[in-house]
């Protein structure tokens, strides 16, 4: 039996409605049908818009694409199926064998394994240097270093960049500065107003804030290396699935509201963990005691961010005794949940390093990262009164 359209297989097309609705409808479709082969050439050869492949692109991703474009105050950007395919369609898509790139110090993990065993196994070179350390910075360029890339506030120590600096010396040195905004997110600072050329997002963090998409987005200044890494995401198959776009839109619609929440809780936790009997030292960027605190406040003003560190007295049975007593709160690796997130970096994303390396670091067993969510901030301080408690309990 034939639809009305005369397909022998696919169902009727959805029937004609004058209103429309109010969202964004899901469109899983792996195919777009064109009507001929002359139209197919219009649609390659750029005279009317339309798709044909979802690896190539499709209605969800563009939808969330626009809506980061707005907020970084940038155009025509590429989203991908997760925060490190971003990164990757940056590194991959852009440089080639024979080049040089230099990384902060302390990128999320897996970007610094990109750094250390991916990229020289491909023949570009890497080096690691301080993004608060311009000198450092300029010390590392060579010849033929090609670009720098850097975190606004590093994980877990919540240092920030130089990115006035950093991107003054790129500039003369025709390098590009590629900033991750992750953890900042365009609320805080757009990259692009201090000089960078690339901005990248893990989306699946306060972006998307609910723990249930991975997602990522990366634009540059220039579309023509926009264009580059598009085509580098399209090849390599970095395309996000229009499920996981359409959920990270839903979750975007109420970033705005969710970010000035957990920001403002962590001003509040991070001076009420300060006041505890048996927490150490404090970690917050806008913190008087914070050692960049000026850059802070000149980069982000007083939004700074919902994460916040800080180190018990003790050892790992405190640390362990902290961690079980936080009832409610999740101990899991990430970040941006409407639930608030505590991580320990020492038996986490820093367990590869030595005891004594990572205490170069100032990463003890007793150091903890906080991603604060959306609680009722009073609930919130209480379980962690009673969480640093339990741990000063414990001999
Ligand atoms: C999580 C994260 C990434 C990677 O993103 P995924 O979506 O997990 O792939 C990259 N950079 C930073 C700063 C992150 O926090």
């Amino acid at each position: 039996m034939k639809n009305s359209k005369g397909s022998l297989v696919r169902p009727d097309p959805l029937p004609e409605s004058v209103s429309t609705p109010v969202v964004t409808p899901l469109s899983p479709s792996v195919v777009y049908a064109s009507e001929s082969p002359d139209e197919l050439d219009s649609q390659y050869e750029g005279r009317v818009h339309g798709y044909t492949y979802s690896r190539e692109g499709h209605p969800n991703a563009d939808v969330v694409a626009k809506r980061l474009d707005a907020m970084e105050g940038a155009e025509g950007g590429v989203v991908t199926g997760s925060g490190m395919a971003a990164v990757s369609a940056v590194l991959m898509g852009l440089l080639a064998a024979g080049d040089h790139v230099i990384g902060g110090n302390q990128l999320y993990g897996r970007s610094l394994r990109l750094m250390k065993e991916d990229l020289p196994r491909m023949g570009i070179a890497t080096t690691l240097a301080d993004p608060g350390d311009v000198a450092a910075v300029a010390a590392a360029i060579r010849p033929e270093t090609r670009m720098v890339l850097v975190e606004v506030v590093s994980n877990p120590t919540l240092r920030v960049a130089d990115l006035d600096g950093l991107a003054t010396l790129c500039k003369a040195r025709g390098v590009l500065l590629a900033v991750d905004n992750t953890f900042t997110t365009p609320k805080s600072i757009r990259p692009f107003e201090h000089g960078a050329d690339i901005v990248i997002h893990s989306v699946t963090k306060l972006l998307s804030g609910h723990s249930d998409v991975m997602l990522g987005y990366v634009v540059a200044r220039d579309p023509e290396l926009t264009e580059k890494m598009r085509i580098f995401a399209v090849t390599a198959g970095l395309t996000p699935s229009p499920f996981d776009c359409w959920l990270a839109e839903r979750g975007m619609l109420t970033f705005d509201l969710r970010f000035d929440r957990a920001q403002a809780t962590a001003v509040a936790l991070a001076d009420h963990l300060a006041g505890l009997p048996g927490v150490k030292r404090v970690l917050y960027p806008l913190r008087s005691d914070h050692p960049d605190r000026d850059r802070a406040t000149a980069l982000l003003g007083t939004q700074g961010c919902n994460m916040v560190s800080f180190e018990l007295e003790g050892g790992r049975p405190q640390a362990n005794a902290f961690a079980r007593g936080a009832e409610g709160l999740s101990f899991a690796p990430t970040l941006g949940d409407v639930g608030t997130t505590l991580s320990h970096p020492a038996s986490s994303s820093h367990r590869g390093m030595t005891a004594q390396e990572r205490a170069a670091v100032g990463l003890s067993e007793g150091f903890f990262r906080v991603s604060v969510g959306l609680e009722e901030p009073g609930a919130l301080l209480k379980v962690f009164s009673e969480a640093v408690a339990a741990a000063t309990a414990v001999s």
